[in-house]
């Protein structure tokens, strides 16, 4: 049965009256379970659950250092191209948005890559808009095998792509693609997607068994906290991790937990996600899964993100830029969405050791 399919043997209201009617003997239940199910998840993140942040920051943090140790790995993204014809209301790029739009040539990748390389980073996001017809699978392949021997993680967070665009890009040195789908609302989905290609719901929803088939490494997906009901979208976030963690055991998997931030356009959150619930999330997410990485970006800000180290998170991005040649000359109007750490690599380095961990800048190599 595909992942479409499951989903629809759900009802979006029944399930959150499910979560919202959790007790907190329930949530009890579920902290003590060593089996914990999607029911116990429910139950985890459910306004029951909110007194119990303790007891699940612990068990979060025991879990966390069994499997991955005191360490956080360390990535930086870089926006190749701001080019994009979808319209998502919430976004910066939205092709609508009168934005100056800059796609990064090879020399360009050089120069941002020679800057990043400098700060010590061995683990690079590669992020772009939707545009196809500018930023297509040639333009990503010329750009991995560029800079394929100075990393040791290449990640892609652009759009869906064919599952045999998947194996090229894996084949020239992608290891690690992002595709978030942002509700998994259905009836909701066009609301915040009205047209353009991302409008096609299904399409997105099942990029991440294109990307596993085609053999890329780790996949990371996530709901764009704040669109939605964020409890409801949680659930089917884990929904999906597992149903992609039993079709495809071969693929490591990361969740992401993006927040709407600030950009150049207007829209208001319809269901804001306060911090203490976001570390009941993460503690939540890392209580029903311990392989999963759980990944924190520089949307949150330093104090945040210095406290979940502690709770789950076990990579983070630092030093970023969301514009396209950011790194090497800054121009604030080409970007998606303010930054809430503006932390340097060597300040967000210094934290981490202050917090008792690692930084790894590398955590395998391409032969392993
Ligand atoms: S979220 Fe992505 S696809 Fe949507 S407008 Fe922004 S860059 Fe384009």
């Amino acid at each position: 049965m595909s992942f479409y399919d499951t989903l629809q043997t759900y009802d979006w209201e029944d399930v959150k009256k499910n979560i919202m009617d959790k007790s907190k003997n329930d949530a009890i239940d579920a902290i003590n379970n060593p089996h914990r199910t999607l029911d116990d998840f429910m139950a985890l993140i459910s306004p029951a659950a909110a007194p119990l942040l303790e007891d699940m920051a612990q068990e979060a943090n025991r879990m966390t250092l069994a499997r991955f140790g005191n360490t956080i790995q360390l990535y930086i993204p870089l926006y190749v191209s701001n080019y994009c014809t979808n319209f998502c209301v919430y976004c910066g790029f939205n092709h609508d948005n009168e934005l100056h739009r800059k796609m990064l040539t090879l020399e360009e990748v050089e120069a941002e890559t020679q800057v990043i390389t400098r700060w010590g980073f061995k683990h690079i996001l590669l992020v772009s808009g939707e545009a196809p017809a500018k930023t297509d699978a040639d333009y990503y392949e010329q750009v991995i095998r560029s800079i394929r021997d100075k990393f040791s993680q290449i990640a892609l967070e652009v759009q869906p792509l064919e599952e045999a665009e998947y194996a090229r890009l894996a084949e020239a040195g992608l290891s690690f693609v992002c595709v978030y789908q942002e509700t998994y609302n259905e009836k909701q989905y066009p609301l915040y997607h009205p047209k353009g290609r991302k409008a096609n719901y299904r399409y997105r929803l099942e990029t991440p068994d294109r990307v596993c088939r085609a053999g890329v490494q780790k996949m990371g997906i996530g709901a764009l906290l704040g669109l939605e009901d964020w409890r409801t979208d949680s659930f089917f976030t884990a929904l999906h991790l597992k149903y992609l963690e039993k079709t495809y055991w071969r693929t490591k998997y990361s969740i992401s937990l993006p927040r709407l931030r600030p950009h150049a356009g207007a829209f208001t959150p319809n269901d804001p996600i306060n911090d203490r619930e976001m570390v009941q999330l993460i503690c939540a997410y890392r209580l029903l899964d311990q392989e999963a990485e759980i990944s924190i970006s520089t949307r949150e800000s330093r104090a945040f993100r210095d406290h979940v180290m502690h709770l789950g998170a076990t990579s983070m991005s630092a030093g970023s830029s969301t514009e396209p040649g950011g790194y090497v000359v800054p121009h604030k109007e080409l970007e998606q969405f303010a930054i809430n750490d503006n932390r340097t690599p060597q300040e967000m380095v210094e934290a981490i050791k202050a917090q008792g961990y690692e930084p790894v800048w590398k955590d395998w190599d391409k032969w392993m």
